[in-house]
């Protein structure tokens, strides 16, 4: 057995549950195999069984009161899981489904995302069991404060940044930074996903989505081919599909369908011009259900059905696959569906979209396949540009940040390209990022001793 073996059937043990996190171990750790040979420094510094391990956990009661006085307890999470290369960065999360083992998994996955960027960022992540959904903004406001009124004594701008994940927006960054400032008396970038105003960047609504796209396109021109023409697929409704959609649509594509927790809808035309403002707006500001966007331009929807569910029964020919919603909501029959209807790239911009067996058979049938922590690595490097630009008090434009995204995501495909081809897995983009993102960290962690 590998020492890497030892270390998941560890895990496995200790962590029994939470399955998520087990899942981002097995398929990280795997993929670090080949390091083992070449770097006998880890293994004496134990490096594989500490990264394992987070630096921090807070968890913390979160009590606060609806818009009848009446009184609820939520539970709040901080997971600073490795701040070896830079003050911990990782998003929030408020959904029902939060709970421990999903910060740690999301946690872990965004050592290596942060280390890819090229910028100095560690990985955390944090969140909480809160669902904003059906709430009105009053209450989301006390929520926002009752959260950051624990939180605000574990982070700072050389500490710990958060921003914002499923169910944290720019209102939320508001209602969370605003309170901050109260307490602790001071105007730092301790926050990122800030509206301009006070603090923001250009073009950090867009990155996640813009930079998915920057680095599909760059691994479908390893096969000369563009974006110009392809039928593309994204899920979710929310951010990451947004600006998903709108880069391609600007690249020559188009994006055929859309999804939320209820449903999908599929529209054959592409989500373009009015009917990608409809969207902004049924999401943004009016905050309704994705049926309504069927309803409005009579296109098909499918209720209780993913995306991928979609593609599987009706058969849709898909060139490129971006999923934007949430972890594993593609499962090996989605895969092998996708590879039947031709597709030719996968680069995923939510969280681990792919259940293992997906990504085998992807891998096996000669997909394109670009992991999350790579593809979707522009939202977090954007992130990180807010912070210097906080740091600087200065406010670059939208052209210089967007260049800095577009020349991150070709830096960060490429470093996975070289990293998988210098350890023996050439076109493997998943060993490649892992290998790459890790081997930073490790260097430094082996730098510290034993700390
Ligand atoms: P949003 O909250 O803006 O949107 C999430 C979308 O996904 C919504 O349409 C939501 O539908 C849908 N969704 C969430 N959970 C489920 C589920 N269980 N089944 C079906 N649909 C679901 O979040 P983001 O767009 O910001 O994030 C989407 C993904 O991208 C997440 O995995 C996130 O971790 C990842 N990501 C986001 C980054 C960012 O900068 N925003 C950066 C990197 C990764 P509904 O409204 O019904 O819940």
């Amino acid at each position: 057995m590998s020492i890497i073996d030892e270390v998941i059937a560890k895990v496995k043990e200790k962590d029994k549950g939470q399955p998520e996190f087990i899942q981002a171990v097995e398929e990280v750790l795997t993929t670090l195999k080949p390091t083992e040979e070449k770097h006998p420094e880890f293994i004496k510094a134990k490096i594989y069984d500490r990264i394992v391990e987070p630096d921090r956990v807070v968890m913390f009661r979160v009590p606060w009161e609806d818009d009848k006085g009446e009184i609820h307890i939520n539970r709040g999470f901080r997971v600073q899981f490795n701040g070896s290369i830079g003050p911990y960065k990782g998003g929030l999360r408020f959904h029902p489904s939060v709970y421990l083992g999903i910060i740690k998994f999301l946690g872990f996955e965004q050592i290596f995302k942060n280390s890819l960027t090229t910028l100095p960022m560690g990985g955390a992540k944090g969140g909480s069991d809160f669902n904003p959904k059906g709430k009105t903004d009053s209450e989301v406001m006390r929520f926002c404060y009752a959260f950051m009124r624990e939180l605000y004594r574990h982070i700072g701008p050389d500490t710990d940044v958060p921003a914002g994940d499923i169910g944290v927006g720019g209102r939320e960054i508001g209602y969370m930074y605003g309170y901050y400032k109260k307490i602790v008396n001071e105007h730092t970038g301790v926050l990122t996903g800030k509206a301009l105003e006070y603090g923001g960047s250009l073009i950090r609504p867009e990155a996640t989505g813009y930079g998915v796209v920057y680095f599909a396109a760059e691994m479908l021109a390893t096969k000369g081919m563009d974006f110009n023409g392809k039928v593309v697929v994204t899920s979710g409704s929310g951010n990451v599909a947004q600006y998903t959609i709108e880069k391609v649509n600007q690249l020559g594509g188009k994006v055929i369908t859309l999804s939320d927790s209820n449903g999908t809808i599929v529209d054959m035309d592409g989500v373009k011009g009015e009917k990608w403002n409809f969207l902004m707006d049924l999401k943004n500001v009016r905050r309704g259900r994705i049926k309504e966007y069927a309803d409005k331009f009579n296109v098909p929807y499918y209720e209780g059905k993913s995306v991928w569910d979609v593609i599987r029964d009706e058969g849709l020919k898909v060139d490129v696959a971006l999923p934007g919603a949430t972890q594993n909501e593609i499962h090996k029959d989605h895969a092998e569906a996708l590879v039947r209807v031709g597709t030719i790239a996968v680069a995923e911009g939510a969280n681990m979209p792919s259940t293992l067996d997906a990504i085998k058979v992807f891998q096996d049938n000669g997909v394109l396949y670009g992991p999350a922590k790579a593809a979707n690595a522009g939202g977090v490097a954007v992130s990180g540009l807010e912070m210097s630009q906080n740091s600087l008090r200065y406010a670059w434009t939208r052209e210089e940040v967007d260049n800095r995204l577009k020349n991150i995501m070709k830096s960060i495909h490429k470093s996975s390209v070289e990293a998988a081809e210098a350890y023996g897995r050439p076109g493997d983009l998943l060993t490649g990022a892992n290998i790459a993102g890790f081997l930073k960290v490790a260097k430094a962690m082996v730098a510290f001793g034993v700390v």
